[in-house]
């Protein structure tokens, strides 16, 4: 019998060595341990020994039975610690790999564009004067000399936002930046009213129009516009502010020219033609083969417009000129549907 608990030992000694997770631990246990084991059975059987031979056998089969436990138990230890090391090494990190750059975003090509202009009229000592996008039809018609019967006002289809409810004076989404001017206007002309403070403003903002969209008109476009006023303020001073203003924008080189033409606001009123920045006047695609790109609308401020914004026009003149940066984006970028502005697609936007 004590040979047989020296073999229940050497085996399960033995078969502890070849066990390597938990579950063949666990399974080692049952079979060496458990309650149908050969060295349980021992103990069992001790009843049907002989008297002289029962205290031997009992005290061996129990020395291998705290032996098992507690080889059992230095396994698991043993076990446990290979994983917590194996754990270690394989969720380590390693310092040395390189980084997963994150995804840039980017500035929407109308808002780069926009912020281009500002920063160049900025350098230029146009101070930004943002207003509101919801008006009412005097600031965006009547105050600019476009009475409610003005043929002009057919030149603009508006968005209403409480048609026929004003009488008169409708609340709309404005048509275009302008109505900032009678707001700036009236701003600085109230700091001293006998003696209102000269202007050079910038104002941007979205302007929106009831129109077909289509590849070459959109409902929401941004605008910028800008405003001087002051004493001696003349067209020459026009003049030169957008020619030096061309010249930061689009290249030293950049040649403005000038067309009669026709603003309620205005008067005299003047598009102005930038040489094309695309072929540099030679002639190319983007500018129809004349060399030069339409990109500005300006002129004098109405002495209407200055006496409705609190300037006297007997003392004060102005000029004011507009364009668009969805409009420049196109021509330098060669974009050919203005659709693409506000569709919102990355594949589109991601390119600038
Ligand atoms: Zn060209």
């Amino acid at each position: 019998m004590l040979d047989k608990l020296q073999q229940i030992e050497t085996a399960a000694l033995t078969a502890l060595d070849a066990v390597q997770d938990e579950a063949a631990l666990d399974a080692w246990r049952v079979r060496y341990l458990g309650r149908q084991s050969e060295l349980m059975q021992v103990f069992s059987g001790l009843g049907q020994l002989s008297k002289e031979e029962r205290p031997a056998v009992g005290r061996a089969a129990n020395q291998v039975k705290v032996k098992l436990e507690a080889a059992l138990d230095e396994k698991r230890a043993a076990l446990k610690e290979a994983a917590l090391e194996r754990a270690l090494r394989e969720e380590k990190v390693d310092v040395t790999l390189p980084g997963r750059a994150p995804r840039r975003g980017r500035l929407h090509p109308s808002t780069q564009t926009l912020r281009r202009i500002l920063g160049i009229l900025g350098e230029m000592g146009f101070q930004v004067f943002t207003s509101r996008e919801v008006e009412l039809d005097e600031f965006n018609f009547q105050y600019l000399n476009f009475p409610p019967d003005h043929p002009a006002r057919e030149m603009q289809d508006s968005f209403y936002v409480e048609a026929g409810e004003r009488g008169d004076n409708p609340v709309l989404l404005r048509t275009h930046t302008s109505p900032g001017q009678i707001h700036a206007m009236r701003y600085y002309a109230a700091m001293n009213p006998d003696n209102p403070p000269p202007i050079r403003i910038a104002l941007p903002g979205m302007c929106f129009r009831y129109e077909q969209i289509t590849a070459r008109s959109e409902v929401q476009f941004n605008q910028v516009e800008g405003l001087v006023v002051g004493e001696n303020v003349t067209f020459s001073d026009l003049k030169g502010t957008l020619a030096e203003f061309a010249r930061r924008m689009f290249g030293p080189q950049a040649r403005v020219r000038f067309r009669a033409s026709y603003f309620p606001f205005t008067e005299p009123s003047a598009e102005v033609d930038v040489e094309c920045f695309v072929c540099g006047g030679k002639g190319c695609p983007v500018c129809k083969h004349s060399g030069w790109l339409e990109i500005l609308g300006c002129g004098m401020v109405h002495p209407v417009v200055l006496q409705n914004g609190g300037y006297d026009p007997q003392r004060y003149t102005g000029f004011a000129f507009g364009m668009g940066p969805e409009r420049q984006a196109m021509l330098r970028h060669k974009i050919e549907d203005i659709r693409y502005f506000w569709g919102n697609d990355i594949r589109f936007l991601k390119q600038f």
